[in-house]
């Protein structure tokens, strides 16, 4: 499958300084920064620093190194806002958008990291 990759969506734009974000963490392959609507105390934005649109078209295509830095990056996420269980926190949420059905609004591949507040069964 291919993807055509948008330059011109907000998440372009943040990467390349032309909108301010609030950063949390920014490492050589990823950027994770406070989404501006959040839906929990804690609701925080993973983004890779290159074009991908969707996790299929980031996991196939992605190098190695990038996989890597993404992966650990959210996870560092999970532990700096104080909700891996593993490390005394309450817990948290992952999720990915993708496409039409998945109500995905801005079309460069993200992760949601919700957290801070219980979160409820996952169906919507
Ligand atoms: P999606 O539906 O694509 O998975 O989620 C996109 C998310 O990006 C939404 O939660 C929305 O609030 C967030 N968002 C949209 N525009 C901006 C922006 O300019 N800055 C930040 N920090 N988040 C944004």
């Amino acid at each position: 499958m291919s993807y055509a990759y948008d330059d011109q969506n907000i998440f372009a734009k943040i990467l390349r300084g032309e909108i301010p974000n609030n950063t949390v963490l920014e490492t050589e392959h990823t950027l994770a920064f406070r989404d501006i609507a959040p839906k929990a105390p804690d609701h925080v934005l993973v983004i890779p620093k290159g074009p991908y649109v969707t996790f299929d078209h980031f996991c196939n295509t992605a190098s190695e190194a990038e996989i890597v830095d993404f992966t650990r990056a959210a996870g560092q996420i999970c532990k700096m806002i104080g909700a891996e269980p593993g490390a005394g926190g309450e817990g948290f949420r992952v999720i990915s958008n993708a496409g039409e059905d998945g109500v995905q609004e801005v079309p460069h591949y993200h992760l949601h990291i919700l957290a801070g507040r219980p979160l409820g069964p996952m169906l919507l």
